[in-house]
């Protein structure tokens, strides 16, 4: 599985686009959340139209799923022609074509390839073309589902917005990757999770590795200094703090 950090970034950093992540599985191509200014970033990556095949949406913020009028917008200009999957929480259907109408009114009404809405529940499992996909809550200021996808022999873990709850434990268990959005060092603050915290989270569930993201705009630098100071905290994980762009290979 590779997975490349389209953007790592908060609502209103403008040095980092929004928090997302785009997977590649064999022939698989997954948008996981498309925020304000994801659209662009995925556009710089993947020039087929008929990519992604699937876009994951965490929940209803503009940070994490208002990039999606543009993304199918251009995918429509450049001709794509097989399904694109959304997959979300209860709502998905609704807020995605509420925000297409309002961003371009006839857009719905020309767009030649099907659109496939799943909606699915905490705990329910689903499979899409060879990817499974199962989620749980969040503790975020508006309902947040944290994802794990398991594609062949990997896993992978994605928060969204917000610090584990209860449920999100067993979800995340041995997962190879652990994103977790983490906002601040060591408080958590308006739903939102910090670092301190994070690695916790990442040691307790036996994750072998944790990326943080979605820092808060003014305190991603001092993050990135206190974490290199303190790495001797930080040894019975493998610990990383991604920039927007980076790649890696599960
Ligand atoms: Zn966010
Ligand atoms: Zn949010």
């Amino acid at each position: 599985m590779e997975v490349i950090f389209l953007g790592v970034g908060e609502a209103c950093d403008e040095r980092n686009p929004n928090t997302s992540l785009l997977i590649y599985q064999k022939d698989t191509c997954l948008l996981l959340d498309c925020g304000f200014s994801v659209a662009h970033e995925f556009f710089k990556h993947e020039k087929d139209p008929n990519k992604p095949d699937i876009v994951w949406i965490s929940h209803f913020h503009g940070d994490h799923f208002l990039g999606l009028p543009l993304l199918v917008l251009r995918l429509w200009e450049e001709g794509r022609e097989k399904p694109l999957y959304f997959i979300g929480q209860k709502g998905l259907s609704e807020k995605v074509t509420s925000a297409m109408k309002l961003a371009f009114p006839t857009l719905a009404e020309k767009i030649s390839f099907d659109y496939i809405f799943n909606e699915i529940h905490e705990d329910e499992k689903i499979e899409i073309k060879g990817i499974s996909f199962q989620g749980a809550y969040t503790e975020h200021v508006q309902s947040n589902l944290a994802i794990k996808l398991i594609c062949g022999e990997k896993s992978l873990y994605y928060s969204g917005d917000g610090p584990p709850s209860e449920k999100c434990y067993p979800l995340a268990g041995s997962c190879d990757l652990i994103v977790q959005e983490t906002f601040l060092w060591d408080k958590d603050i308006y739903g939102h999770g910090n670092f301190l915290s994070a690695a916790q989270f990442a040691r307790k569930v036996g994750a072998k590795r944790l990326a943080a993201v979605h820092m808060k705009r003014d305190e991603r630098d001092k993050i990135i200094t206190l974490f290199e100071k303190n790495r001797d905290m930080f040894k019975e994980i493998e610990i990383y703090i991604p920039n927007s762009g980076d790649k890696i290979t599960l």
